[in-house]
This record gives structure tokens, C-alpha cells and sequence, in this order.
């Protein structure tokens, strides 16, 4: 593969909870990826809700995958320490004009005209574009939106190749500044990989429907756009995704060789059945490098 930049990739966890057999997943393939291309992997907390915070958290994720071999470079980045460059982003946006304030309740958006509108795979709302000329009168500035437009935004995925997504259809104008005060995840992320320099975004499948609202966010911010590879999510017996909110178990770091294999072959690549984590990764970087996951699609 040709590429003039150097690689650098990142595990980006919410630390709601424990490293599970999900999050496992993602972490591997950020980080096989990150080895196959002889690259940087960098760790960084999204520590940006506490109120979806679950206390201990962070340090069990960064201690998991510290006992599982994986090795990050550099420190660790917490978003918890990142509001001032949010803060800046946000207000580079609101002096180009991108954002307004928004008094819409969620119960008025769920009410309001284009009321059944929701994107197909998530159910999220599509907001209806309430205050996008202005607040009605009285009202209160809750959350603060971005502007989306009609222009169809392209992106590729390296291994599903190139999607388009017209935002105003799919999410319509969005929220980087929540009712509570807090960033949004879409801003914090793009502001983030920008400053770390990261080039390729290895994550779960189910972050693909946030991709094209990121990349409109780089594009009114002038930041680079990664590439991007998703894989598949872990479902739970439901069919539903294996979280931290639906209890999934924390990976238990004494039976590590046997949770990475487990994880591994999920990727499809097969068991390794290694003595020990170096073993482990040598071998599953190499099978990584070798596999469709490598591919570049048309
Ligand atoms: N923090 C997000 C999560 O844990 C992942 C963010 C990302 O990889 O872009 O779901």
C-alpha cells in the first residue's frame, strides 16, 4: 500500500463501563491494523459524559488492554482534558456562522412536524430545522446545532468502499453543544483525531452512521479527513449490540490468551492458541496483514 503519511490509528473507548468481548473487538482491529502498517497506535479516554461515566472505569479499560499486550504509544489522551479546544472549534463554527442555538425540548422534536422521520438503521430523530432562522420568541437556548446542508457528502470505507449521505435527510441540522453544557461525542471526535494526527479510524460498525457528520465537521473546520475501516459489532443474544449499557461482561485478564482468540476469530481470522500475548500478536498481526481487512476496496 502507498502512503506518504506516516500511520497512526487509536482506540477510543467511552469508559462507561469495562473492556468487553465488543470493545475487545474494536481495540484488536484498530491495533492489528496499526501493526500491520508498522504504525503508531495511540490510546485515547472519551471521558466527555460523566453522567454516563461509570466511576473506575477508565483505569479497568487502560489496565485490560495493558494486561492483554497491547501496547499504546505516547500518552493517553482524556477528553476530560480537552474543553478548551472543543470550546475553540465550536467557536470557529459559530463565527462562520455553522451553528445557532436551539430551544427545541427532545419531546418537541419527537412532536414536531416531520415527526416520523428517523434514520432507518439507528430510530435517532431527524431534526426538523425548528430554530434553524431563529428561536421562537421567549424561548431559552438549550443545545447548540450545526448547520447540515442538501449536498451529498461521500466518504469511503476502506474495506466497504464509498458511501453518500445527504445529512439533512438522515440527521437533518445536529447537536455539538448538548441542553447539559456538554460536547457532543461528533465534535470532540474530529477535533481530536486532528490533533493527535491520526490517519486511519479502525472501529466498530455501528460508529459508520456518525462517519459522514464527521466528515462535514472536518470539512467546516478545515481538518483532514482519515481514512476509514469499520468492523463488525459483537450482537448480544437480542441481536442487540454488546455494550456497557446492556451489561456485557468485563473481560477477564486472567483468561486473556483465551478472550483474544475469541475476539480474533470473530475478525475471522482464525484461533492462535498462543503461550503468551507477544506470541499472540505476532502471530495475529501477520494473519491481520494478509487478510481482506488489508484490501483496499474499489
Ligand atoms: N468513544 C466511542 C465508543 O466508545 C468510539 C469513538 C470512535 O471510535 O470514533 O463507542
Amino acid at each position: 500500500m502507498n502512503r506518504r503519511e506516516p500511520y497512526v490509528g487509536r482506540f477510543a473507548p467511552s469508559p462507561t463501563g469495562p473492556l468487553h468481548a465488543g470493545s475487545l473487538v474494536a481495540a484488536m482491529a484498530s491495533y492489528l491494523d496499526a501493526r500491520a502498517h508498522r504504525g503508531r497506535w495511540l490510546l485515547r479516554i472519551e471521558d466527555l459524559d460523566p453522567p454516563r461515566e461509570a466511576p473506575g472505569a477508565s483505569a479497568a479499560i487502560v489496565d485490560a488492554l495493558a494486561r492483554l499486550g497491547f501496547g499504546h504509544d505516547g500518552e493517553i489522551l482524556y477528553q476530560s482534558t480537552r474543553d478548551a479546544a472543543y470550546r475553540a472549534a465550536f467557536e470557529r463554527l459559530q463565527a462562520a456562522g455553522h451553528v445557532y442555538p436551539c430551544a427545541c425540548t427532545r419531546r418537541e422534536v419527537a412532536d414536531s412536524a416531520l415527526h416520523g422521520a428517523r434514520r432507518p438503521r439507528s430510530g435517532e430523530l431527524v431534526y426538523p430545522g425548528t430554530c434553524r432562522h431563529g428561536m421562537p420568541a421567549g424561548r431559552q437556548a438549550r443545545a447548540w446545532r450545526v448547520r447540515v446542508d442538501a449536498a451529498p457528502i461521500a466518504w469511503r470505507d476502506r474495506h466497504a468502499g464509498t458511501s453518500t449521505e445527504r445529512l439533512d435527510e438522515t440527521v437533518g441540522d445536529f447537536v455539538l453543544r448538548r441542553a447539559d453544557g456538554l460536547w457532543a461525542y461528533q465534535l470532540a471526535v474530529v477535533v481530536d483525531d486532528a490533533y493527535q494526527g491520526v490517519t486511519d479510524v479502525v472501529r466498530g460498525a455501528d460508529l459508520r452512521d456518525s462517519t459522514a457528520r464527521q466528515v462535514h465537521l472536518q470539512r467546516l473546520l478545515g481538518l483532514p479527513t482519515p481514512r476509514y475501516l469499520h468492523v463488525p459489532v459483537v450482537l448480544d443474544a437480542h441481536g442487540e449490540k454488546l455494550s456497557k449499557q446492556t451489561g456485557a461482561a468485563a473481560v477477564d485478564p486472567r483468561r486473556g490468551a483465551q478472550a483474544l482468540d475469541t475476539a480474533l476469530a470473530f475478525l475471522g481470522l482464525g484461533q492462535v492458541g498462543a503461550a503468551t500475548p507477544n506470541a499472540f500478536w505476532a502471530e495475529a498481526t501477520a494473519r491481520w496483514a494478509s487478510s481482506p481487512w488489508m484490501s483496499e476496496s474499489s
